[in-house]
């Protein structure tokens, strides 16, 4: 694509940072991204169902892949209480994971122009242009910024500061079991298929996504699981975003962070509501 002259910044580099810096550069934008994190963001993503407009986005960037993107599940099935089908629905599915995605785009996207440790503070109008400024002092000036700094977003705080996300009710715990460690009747079942258990507010479900090193092969590839449990904003919320150093998290526990006491009741409630198979596959 010849170059437009024009040169984006966009301030987040995780997947909306990657997926409008790979579409701008496809119409020949120069684009730079700038990340906070001084590491790659590569290690702790779970699974992600495949959406059509992700593959439609690789098409059009340029995105190559030689596997497929992700694990087929060719139906979905809801479980009764004790484990056994209730329902069987014909659905093919591709279930990837963020890794996959997230390392496609930084393979396709010029390592010169991601920028890492790189935590946007300011923003100023500089005529026609824009002027990013940064916490280490440095200041980048472009055609067009973007913000993809996600939900506690930098950008939408300078420009809108009062705009602040809701609670939409629920919390999500997850999980992922490797592929050669699950027990083998849970595995036979939950191989390759979309599978849910629903019960009174709350549902939790698992797929497979691909293993480490993004690996499609059988037996490499890992279990995905997630738990959506319903919370009282005021009540019941603070308690379970309060991590095990005591620290109140804004929307989010890093892995291996959770409280004992909210770990300890989650475990006594699985035991008391999951059916057979997910009690294999959650840690309780
Ligand atoms: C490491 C990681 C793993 C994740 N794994 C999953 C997953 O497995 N499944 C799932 O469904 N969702 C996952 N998410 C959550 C998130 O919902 C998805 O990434 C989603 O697609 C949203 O992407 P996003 O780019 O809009 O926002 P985010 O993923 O939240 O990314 C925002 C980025 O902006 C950066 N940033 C924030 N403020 C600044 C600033 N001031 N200056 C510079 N950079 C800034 C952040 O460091 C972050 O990398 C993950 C997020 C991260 C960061």
């Amino acid at each position: 694509m010849k170059s437009t002259g024009n040169h984006a910044i966009v301030i987040g580099g995780s997947l909306g940072g990657l997926f409008t810096g790979i579409m701008l550069r496809s119409i020949g934008w120069e684009v730079d991204i700038y990340e906070r994190s001084a590491h790659t963001l590569d290690s702790r993503g779970g699974g992600i169902v495949l959406q059509p407009d992700v593959i439609e986005a690789f098409g059009r960037a340029g995105v190559t892949y030689e596997a497929p993107l992700g694990v087929v599940a060719q139906e979905r099935y809801y479980l009764n209480p004790d484990g056994s089908i209730a329902q069987r629905m014909p659905m093919r599915q591709t279930l990837t994971s963020w890794n996959l995605l997230y390392s496609s785009m930084r393979r396709h996207f010029p390592a010169e122009h991601y920028h890492q440790g790189k935590l946007l503070t300011n923003i100023q109008h500089n005529g026609e242009q824009v002027m990013a400024i940064f916490a280490d002092g440095t200041r980048q000036i472009g055609d067009l910024l973007i913000g993809a700094d996600g939900p506690n977003s930098t950008v939408r705080q300078l420009f809108v500061p009062d705009a602040h996300y809701q609670y939409a009710g629920y919390v999500a715990y997850r999980g992922l079991v490797n592929e050669a460690e699950l027990e083998p009747d849970a595995a036979a079942l939950f191989t390759e298929r979309f599978v849910f258990y629903q019960f009174p507010n709350s549902h939790i479900l698992q797929y497979v996504i691909p293993g480490e090193n993004e690996s499609l092969v059988p037996g490499k590839r890992r279990f995905n699981w997630v738990w959506y449990v319903n919370y009282d904003q005021a009540t019941e919320l603070p308690r379970i975003l309060t991590d095990k150093e005591g620290r109140r998290r804004d929307y989010a526990i890093p892995p291996g962070m959770i409280a004992p006491a909210v770990e300890e009741e989650m475990r006594v409630y699985a035991n008391r509501v999951l059916a057979p198979p997910f009690l294999d596959l959650s840690p309780v």
